[in-house]
């Protein structure tokens, strides 16, 4: 994660007639003012509002940008990331598609006014636990052969199923339980059978994705380098026009506007060099998109001095309102009651510890806590929009 610019609270232009638009500091301070309240129960998971409409709204301009050229891009919501009403509701009025992957999740997004053509579907089990009667979806990519032969069936039938009916491949060289491996002779041509199969008025897809847990940009793009060229040979195998390419999600919110959507108009135009028909690129940001866009506040239980010097606390959140506190930066904040005032922790010799009794029950290492913290003070342990919603779990609460 980059690090936050220092104090910009109040800044204002020279000529002092208009503020600065909030820094992202400041607009997080903000947000995260706007909860506290002395009724609020801690811990607390809570959604940033002016946090999130500034990284989506980013991102928004960003996919303007990239669509420039003949190919439309357009990113879908991964709602399984956080089902969170207001980030579905930040989609449709971001003019995102969302993605499910499930008939529960498409449910959802429908109940919230999302229309079924806004609507990718995606994953194995997609179509569990029955399928939810609406009209065609945008796009729906089969993870098996045996799905693919089946849903093509349903198109014969005068199913619509969706404008877009593709398939979900599996990067060589990684190692996955998701997709069609082509690489594996037998299983090319019964792909090439299956969709000889598939009615000629459905659009045709290919959707791959490279897992979250591939951190390095550089190998992230040379997947899809080598995925853009085995799609190309595909197309040629098939006789099948790719005219839907999506290429996942498993971007984190500072790669996908740092480094994916400033260079997708690029990939979307050497797509279409050997994929003529190509008319959208489609991505499926989930973490990218959500992360940022919560955060959990919790409440210091004990100030433990430490022999050597500075102190730790035990606050009332756990690991379990947490679950990915160590798989990915989050920047975390204290307001003690003397300040006042959100202060971003640095370095220094304390720990944040957790409620729970376990060993893993540690929420920060090696942060300066103020000498003044106290009992009862806020912490906001920020980037919690994420799986750390929809993973959280009950524990050790009775
Ligand atoms: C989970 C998932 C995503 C989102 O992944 P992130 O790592 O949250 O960006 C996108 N597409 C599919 C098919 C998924 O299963």
């Amino acid at each position: 994660m980059t690090t936050m610019p220092a104090e910009h609270l109040y800044t204002r232009v020279a000529t002092g007639q208009e503020p600065l638009p909030p820094t992202g500091s400041e607009r997080l301070r903000r947000d995260l003012d706007g909860h506290l309240d002395p009724g609020l129960t801690t811990p607390r998971s809570v959604f940033l509002r002016r946090t999130a409409a500034d990284h989506w709204a980013r991102v928004r301009s960003q996919l303007m940008a990239a669509s420039a050229g003949d190919v439309q891009v357009h990113a879908a919501y991964s709602i399984k990331t956080n089902p969170h009403p207001n980030l579905l509701r930040l989609a449709q009025s971001s003019e995102m598609l969302v993605e499910a992957i499930s008939q529960q999740e498409l449910r959802r997004a429908l109940e919230l006014g999302c229309p079924p053509e806004n609507v990718v579907l995606n994953g194995p089990g997609k179509w569990w636990p029955e399928r939810v009667p609406c009209g065609p979806l945008r796009a729906v990519f089969c993870d098996s052969l045996v799905e693919l032969e089946e849903v093509s069936r349903w198109l014969r039938a005068g199913d619509p199923v969706a404008r877009v009916v593709g398939v979900r491949l599996r990067p060589p060289g990684l190692v996955s339980r998701f997709g069609i491996d082509v690489l594996q002779p037998t299983v090319l041509g019964s792909l090439v059978s299956a969709v000889f199969e598939l009615p000629v008025h459905v659009g045709f897809g290919v959707h791959f994705h490279v897992p979250a847990e591939v951190s390095s940009v550089s190998r992230r793009w040379s997947i899809v380098d080598k995925m853009l060229r085995l799609v190309t040979r595909l197309q040629a195998a098939t006789g099948r026009p790719v005219q839907s390419l999506d290429i996942g999600g498993g971007w984190g919110p500072d790669d996908l506007v740092e480094q994916l959507l400033p260079r997708l108009g690029e990939l979307a135009d050497r797509a279409v060099r050997s994929l003529p028909q190509l008319r959208e690129v489609l991505i499926e940001p989930g973490r990218g998109l959500a992360e940022p866009t919560m955060a959990m506040l919790t409440r210091v239980l004990e100030v433990r001095p430490r022999p050597g010097g500075g102190r730790d606390v035990l606050v009332d959140a756990a690991v379990s309102e947490l679950p990915e506190i160590a798989r990915h930066p989050h920047r975390t904040f204290l307001r003690t009651a003397g300040t006042g005032r959100w202060g971003l922790l640095g370095a220094g010799p304390g720990d944040i510890l957790g409620r729970s009794c376990m060993e893993s029950d540690v929420l920060a290492t090696g942060v300066a806590l103020a000498a003044d913290v106290a009992v009862g003070d806020y912490v906001a342990v920020c980037d919690a929009g994420a799986y750390d919603v929809s993973k959280s779990y009950v524990f050790g609460c009775g």
